[in-house]
Order: structure tokens, then C-alpha cells, then sequence
């Protein structure tokens, strides 16, 4: 009997338990090996989809659908808290007293934002005039507020990296610029995007082409903005090096966190209770029987649906390969693709892994049709396209046609600067 338990039915959990069903159909179905999944949430989330609740593009009904739903119905559904984790008794401790045994655990409880570690973001203005959009309750009460506001400074700002996805903060500031000119009040609204990055994104060619396109929407850059405080009194967002951003309205990504059972077990985890996981192998570097997967690992790569998707093939194997006594592989090399949607039905594809910033070319073919760093309308198609992607193919543990789970060089131009 094998007991296969996963923590988290979010993007990547569901992945790896809809992908493991199919490799052990016949066992589950024999009742020799058993998939479990643990979550909190009765709602899933199709999470790129909170970028646009603010803008009301889509409704919050358009992007929650039952977490059970999405599993096969070989997969066991266990709805609970988790409390936390044995790893010498090979056991999950639920919050309503249930033990689960384990001989083989997947960690996938994503990061969640955590507003309260950064004095006075959760102050007053909370959800006055300060908001976050990674949350349903946030991007619905920023909705609400941007429908009745009347202009004047809107602060996009990243508390600290790593975000998921780290571009969205990016996509909201493109996309407050298309929909305050579509409101005819864009002159009266300032934008500006404050990060604590050198620049626009980590990667210098992706960095120079958002900061043109950021100067040409006239959103003002605060690079190296490390936030330390929001005084609410004067609605000023404060670095720890004491420079200060007034603000009318301030968007928010706050610092982010691995889920809070792992802080009863250090010895897994980093300062910010990321799973210390092996970045080609996932599996965990401290217990050979835990692996780790998605937003809840200490990877240098994007935390980001798709890299969750690419992730999952390599882990499929080799969780195959850890319970059958072989050697694992190697194979996962960092690849993240991003749509980044940049307004008025344009959007920039990312392509990249852990040694390849993201370049300029086409996608995924020499010839396209998608354009790598360069704005398109075929790329916000394909923008959109992803919600479809996400619950047809991505969470059934598909394939996406023409999208290898290896990223390749085909079609990329790689500027001198870099060669
Ligand atoms: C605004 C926004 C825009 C985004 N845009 C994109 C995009 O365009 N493209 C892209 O690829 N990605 C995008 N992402 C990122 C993507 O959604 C995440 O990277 C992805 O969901 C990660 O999957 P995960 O399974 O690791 O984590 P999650 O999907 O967050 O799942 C974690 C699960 O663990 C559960 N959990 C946590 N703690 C516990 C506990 N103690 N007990 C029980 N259950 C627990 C949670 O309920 C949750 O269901 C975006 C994210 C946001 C917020």
C-alpha cells in the first residue's frame, strides 16, 4: 500500500493529484495506493483572474469553483487546517485531530500575503485607501473603491520579493492607465510604481522594456523602495531609508509567506517558511520522503501558475521513481512563461529558467505567433485564453500542445548585451 498525501488543493496541488490518479489508475482502483489532498478553502481560485475584479473585467462569481470539483473522484477530498507536520512519524496533523500517515508527502500550500508584518498597512486607511489584489475579499473591495474614486495618487507597491507572480503588480498599474483613459479622468489620476527591485523586474532585458513601457504610459518608476511604513494619519508610504510616497490611494503586495504550520517545523523551511526544496529534483533537502511544489517552494524561479505546471511533470516522475527505490531527475530547470497584460487588449509574453532571463523573439515557434517581450493582441488573447487553459487543461493534469515543460532558445534573440 502506498500512501501518497498532498497538502494544498490550489493550482499545484490538484495538478500533481489529477497527474499521480492517472500513473496509478490501476492501483487506486485496487485500493493498493491512495491519494489524499488536504485544504482549507471549499473555493478555488483561479487567481491570475484577481488582477482584474479591481476593473470589473470579471466578477468574483467568474473565477471560484468547488476545490473538490476540480479532483478526480479516485482522489481522496479531506477539507480540514492543517496543524502541522511529523516528518519522524511520516505524519500530517490536522486541526480537528486527524492523523495522516504518509509514504510519500507533496507540500503544496502556496504563500499567502501577510499585510500585518509592515507597520500600519493594516492601519486605519485598510481597505479605506489602502487595498491588496491577492485576495478575493481585497480585489473585491478595491473594485468597490475604484468605481467611486475621483483621481488623485495612486501607489502600486511592492513590499518585498519574492510575490507570486511577480509581474501583476505591473499588469495593475498598465491596466489602472487603460481604465482611468477609458473613464476619461486618466489626467487626473498619477501612477506610480514603487518596488523594491532596481528597476522594473529582476531580469535586466525584461527591466529595460517594462521601464519603456511604464515611461511611455506615464507611470512614474521608484526603484530600490524598500517599504518600512504606511503613517496613515498622512497617507505616506515611508522606505526604511526614509524617503516618503504620499498617496491618495495605495495599492499594496505585501510581504509574503510560506503557509503558517510550517513554523512547527524550522528544520524544512526558510526565514519565510518556503519549503528548502531541491530546485531540479523538488524534492525537499532536508526529509527524502517530502517533496514540494508550487508557490510553496524556496526555488529562484517565478512563483507562478504555469511554473507549477511544469513542475508537476518532472514531479510526477519522480515520485514514481522515489517510491519504487530509483534514482530521481533532475529535469526541472526553472522555466516560468508569463503573459504580462499591459492594457487597451495588449499584452507581453515572459519565457524563461533559472540561467535564461527572459529575451525578446517569438513563441512558441521561430516564427511566432506569440511575441516574447513585444506587445500584442494575440498575446492578451492568449491572456485570456488561460482561465479556459487553466480548468480544461492545466488542473486536469494535461499537456498544453506546443509548450514543452523544458524551456527552449527556439525563437529567442539574445541581445548583445547578453551574449
Ligand atoms: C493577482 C494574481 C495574478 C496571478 N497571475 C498569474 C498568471 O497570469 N500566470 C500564472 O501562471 N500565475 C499567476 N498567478 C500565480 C498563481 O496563481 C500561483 O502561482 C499558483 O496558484 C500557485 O499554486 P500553488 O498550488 O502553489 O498555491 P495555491 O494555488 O495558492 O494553493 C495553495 C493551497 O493551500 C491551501 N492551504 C494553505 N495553508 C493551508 C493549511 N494550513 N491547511 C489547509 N490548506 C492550506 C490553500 O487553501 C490553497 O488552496 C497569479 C497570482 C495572483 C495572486
Amino acid at each position: 500500500m502506498s500512501r501518497i498525501v498532498i497538502l494544498g488543493g490550489g493550482t499545484a496541488g490538484t495538478i500533481m493529484a489529477n497527474r499521480l490518479r492517472r500513473r496509478y489508475a490501476q492501483e487506486v482502483t485496487a485500493g493498493s495506493t491512495s491519494i489524499t489532498v488536504v485544504d482549507e478553502d471549499p473555493r478555488h481560485i483561479y487567481q491570475p483572474g484577481l488582477l482584474f475584479v479591481p476593473f470589473g473585467i470579471y466578477r468574483p462569481d467568474d473565477i471560484v469553483r468547488p476545490r473538490g470539483m476540480q479532483l478526480h473522484d479516485e482522489v481522496t477530498y479531506k477539507a480540514g487546517a492543517i496543524e502541522q507536520l511529523v516528518p519522524d512519524d511520516h505524519a500530517v496533523l490536522l486541526k480537528d485531530g486527524t492523523r495522516l500517515p504518509y509514504d510519500v508527502l507533496i507540500i503544496a500550500t502556496g504563500t499567502r500575503i501577510a499585510p500585518e508584518e509592515t507597520e500600519g498597512l493594516v492601519g486605519r486607511e485598510w481597505q479605506h485607501a489602502v487595498f491588496d489584489f491577492y485576495t478575493m475579499e481585497g480585489a473585491t473591495a478595491l473594485a468597490r473603491k475604484l468605481s467611486t474614486w475621483r483621481g488623485g495618487k495612486l501607489v502600486v507597491n511592492v513590499v518585498e520579493m519574492p510575490i507570486k507572480c511577480p509581474v501583476a503588480p505591473l499588469e495593475f498599474a498598465f491596466l489602472a492607465d487603460w481604465y482611468f483613459t477609458m473613464r476619461k479622468m486618466r489626467d487626473v489620476v498619477d501612477i506610480t510604481y514603487a518596488t523594491p527591485l532596481d528597476g522594473a523586474f529582476t531580469r535586466p532585458v525584461a527591466s529595460q522594456h517594462i521601464g519603456h513601457l511604464l515611461a511611455k504610459k506615464q507611470i512614474g518608476l521608484v526603484p530600490e523602495f524598500n517599504a518600512g511604513r504606511v503613517d496613515n494619519e498622512r497617507k505616506v508610504l515611508e522606505s526604511w531609508d526614509g524617503r516618503e510616497i504620499p498617496f491618495d490611494l495605495l495599492v499594496t503586495i505585501p510581504l509574503h509567506q510560506g503557509a503558517a504550520y510550517l513554523k512547527a517545523t524550522p528544520e524544512l523551511v526558510d526565514d519565510n517558511l518556503f519549503v528548502k526544496t531541491n530546485p531540479n529534483t523538488l524534492q525537499s533537502t532536508v526529509a527524502p520522503d517530502i517533496f514540494a511544489i508550487g508557490d510553496a517552494t524556496n526555488l529562484p524561479t517565478s512563483k507562478a501558475g504555469s511554473v507549477a505546471h511544469f513542475e508537476s511533470e518532472v514531479l510526477d516522475a519522480n515520485i514514481a521513481h522515489f517510491l519504487a527505490g530509483e534514482a530521481l531527475d533532475p529535469g526541472f530547470d526553472g522555466h516560468a512563461n508569463c503573459f504580462v497584460e499591459t492594457g487597451f487588449d495588449q499584452a507581453l509574453l515572459l519565457d524563461f529558467n533559472y540561467e535564461t532571463e527572459p529575451l525578446p523573439g517569438h513563441y512558441p515557434l521561430p516564427i511566432g505567433p506569440m511575441t516574447l517581450l513585444g506587445e500584442s493582441r494575440l498575446n492578451h488573447m492568449g491572456k485570456m485564453a488561460f482561465k479556459w487553459i487553466y480548468w480544461n487543461l492545466l488542473l486536469p493534469g494535461h499537456e498544453i500542445p506546443g509548450i514543452p515543460t523544458r524551456m527552449s532558445m527556439r525563437g529567442k534573440h539574445v541581445p548583445a548585451s547578453v551574449a
